[in-house]
């Protein structure tokens, strides 16, 4: 599955033909882009790590569920969303989302195709997004606020490699260097989860966060998601 950049010259005749009869195609993926912008809601269900792109900081992260790269989402019970409700802002805006500010759709989803075909247009006659994809996918807030919060991610992200919080997670991730987590020299206890080494741990230096509150909230959010690689493992054993 790709994220491919959705221009309005290439997908004028596009639509969403709606999930009903698809097996949830969506939550077959290892990884679920996000951002910021849904922090809290994807920290209570997923650990965080970050994904660095060409060289520069994305701000998306994502979550990870294990080490197949074939494996479903373990909240998967059939195909229904066993945490609807609470589901992270990347899930519910699936299968659209945005790359560098720039709106994106996963070519993974089976049911975005050619307008003749039936479904939702993506685009209105201004050549901007149709006003159902916002409503039902991106959300009202997250299109008005978008710039503020994708500055607030590279912000963020930024912070934490200025002040060393993250490193690149070369031990597990041994072809691939640009995935990032927090800098274990910083851990006054690193707690060993599992074998793949993720590790929690808690801040010392909080002094660095003088003015940053938002930042260390996010920081103590992502290294508290980190427990929840515990709970996937055991909702995979079950
Ligand atoms: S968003 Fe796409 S992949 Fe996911 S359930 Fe709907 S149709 Fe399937
Ligand atoms: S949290 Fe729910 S919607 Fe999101 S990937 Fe998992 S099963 Fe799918």
């Amino acid at each position: 599955m790709a994220r491919l950049l959705l221009d309005p010259k290439k997908h004028k005749n596009y639509a969403f033909n709606g999930c009903v009869t698809c097996d949830a195609k969506c939550c077959g993926s290892n990884i679920v882009y996000s951002s910021i912008f849904d922090l809290k809601e994807a920290s209570a269900l997923f650990p965080i790590l970050f994904y660095i792109s060409d060289g520069r900081i994305s701000p998306v992260y994502f979550f990870y569920y294990g080490e197949a790269t074939e494996e479903k989402c373990p909240y998967l019970n059939g195909n229904l969303c066993s945490v609807y409700e609470r589901r992270p802002y990347a899930c519910r805006s699936y299968p659209f989302s945005f790359e560098q500010g720039k709106p994106c759709f996963d070519d993974g989803c089976p049911r975005v195709g050619r307008l003749e075909n039936g479904g939702n247009p993506l685009f209105n006659s201004q050549n901007k997004l149709d006003s159902r994809v916002i409503s039902e996918f991106v959300g009202e807030t997250f299109a008005k606020e978008k710039e503020k919060i994708f500055a607030s991610s590279k912000q963020f992200v930024d912070f934490c490699l200025s002040n060393n919080f993250l490193v690149p997670y070369t031990s597990f991730y041994k072809d691939n260097s640009l995935y990032m987590n927090f800098k274990p020299t910083l851990v006054e206890h690193l707690y060993m989860l599992h074998p793949q080494r993720i590790g929690v741990m808690r801040m010392q230096n909080k002094e660095l966060f003088t003015g940053h509150d938002d930042f260390f909230q996010y920081i103590m959010m992502i290294i508290a998601s980190h427990k929840n690689i515990e709970t996937l493992f055991s909702l995979k054993k079950v």
